[in-house]
């Protein structure tokens, strides 16, 4: 089977597996965990902040930097496609009690004047909003990049307005490597940021939160309360590692792939648009039918909205996997299957 359906299906690879197993652990509850620690530092200075904290999941990373970036009763802002209103089980409510107001833009990108709009004054009547989170790349546009220039712009009007920056850097690397702009750049604009190793860059388990020293010092605390304290980690955490040292510029080749795919597909006869990143949505009718049958032409791909599909490129996929899905979504199209 060719697995298309996320970045997150990869395997570790034998060097990874290796890296795990020699890896030097302790309890991190106590902060002894050798690996644990380095890894903390490597990305807090990959991403240009005082400190960083290792947690399960981007959901958990999100969810630590809405809590410390709130109080209960708050609002937070966010793009109407942003994972973390879509996507996590509504967590910003059940974990710190504030809620969500969604905002319009083109491709996740949230601007200015949206985001003026958005915030209501100081009065008894209406939620207090406090955190602005933004997406970069953006999933449900896309793999969309939200350019730093765009994305300076909206922070800087939130900082106006008195709000505190949240960034979703689930795929991070994927803009930084697809722009040629440096992670930390965007970063400035943030006050605290959410990276995973477990997308793109190809590690089973783990994510990052970064901030200053004091916000991620709170960030423990609230590790601890959501139940994501862990003991020997190191043995995980250094996969993340691993794939923080030898795996960001390489995101290039899924992105490469991600283009051939797209190209492959509009000249077979599809709708695709251009992709940004290692995202390929395209337009095949009806979706769910369209990858039952794709599925037993061996491809997997992930139903979107209603006529698009998406297909994802990442470590597992080389040209063979793309040259064998455009080979059997041509088929499809040939036995009338596939529309447009
Ligand atoms: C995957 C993802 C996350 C985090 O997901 P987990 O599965 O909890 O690690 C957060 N934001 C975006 C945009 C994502 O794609």
């Amino acid at each position: 089977m060719i697995d298309l359906r996320s970045d997150t299906v990869t395997r570790p690879t034998a060097p990874m597996r290796r890296a795990m197993a020699e890896a030097p652990v302790g309890d991190d509850v106590f902060g002894e965990d050798p690996t644990i620690n380095r890894l903390e530092e490597h990305v807090a200075a990959l991403l240009g902040k005082e400190a960083a904290i290792y947690c399960p999941s981007g959901t958990m990373t999100n969810q630590i930097g809405i809590f410390v970036g709130t109080g209960r009763g708050d609002e937070v802002i966010l793009h109407e496609g942003a994972h973390i209103f879509n996507y996590e089980a509504g967590a910003p409510a059940l974990l710190s009690g504030v809620g969500m107001r969604t905002v319009p833009g083109e491709g996740g990108v949230v601007a200015p004047e949206t985001l003026r709009a958005a915030v209501r004054p100081e009065n008894v009547h209406f939620a207090r909003p406090k955190l602005l989170c933004l997406e970069n790349t953006h999933n449900v546009a896309g793999g969309r990049v939200f350019q730093l220039c765009d994305f300076a712009a909206v922070a800087a009007e939130a900082r106006d307005l008195g709000l505190k920056v949240h960034l979703d850097g689930a795929r991070l690397f994927n803009a930084a490597v697809a722009t040629g702009t440096p992670a930390r750049e965007w970063c400035e604009h943030a006050d605290t940021v959410s990276v995973c190793s477990s997308k793109g860059l190809g590690a089973p388990v783990g994510s990052l939160l970064a901030g200053d020293e004091e916000t991620i010092r709170e960030a423990r605390r609230a590790r601890k309360a959501f139940g994501g304290g862990m003991r020997q980690a190191g043995i995980i955490a250094a996969a993340s590692l691993y794939a923080f040292e030898h795996n960001v510029e390489r995101l290039a080749e899924d992105h490469e792939r991600a283009k051939g795919l797209a190209d492959g597909l509009r000249e077979a006869g599809y709708g695709v648009d251009e992709p940004e990143t290692n995202i390929v949505l395209v337009e095949v009718g009806e979706a769910e039918a369209f990858l039952q049958d794709l599925a037993v032409e061996g491809v997997l791909a992930t139903p979107w909205s209603g006529s698009r599909i998406r297909l994802c490129t990442h470590l597992d996929i080389g040209d063979a996997e793309v040259e064998g899905t455009i080979a059997a979504a041509s088929r499809l199209l040939v036995s009338g299957e596939g529309v447009r």
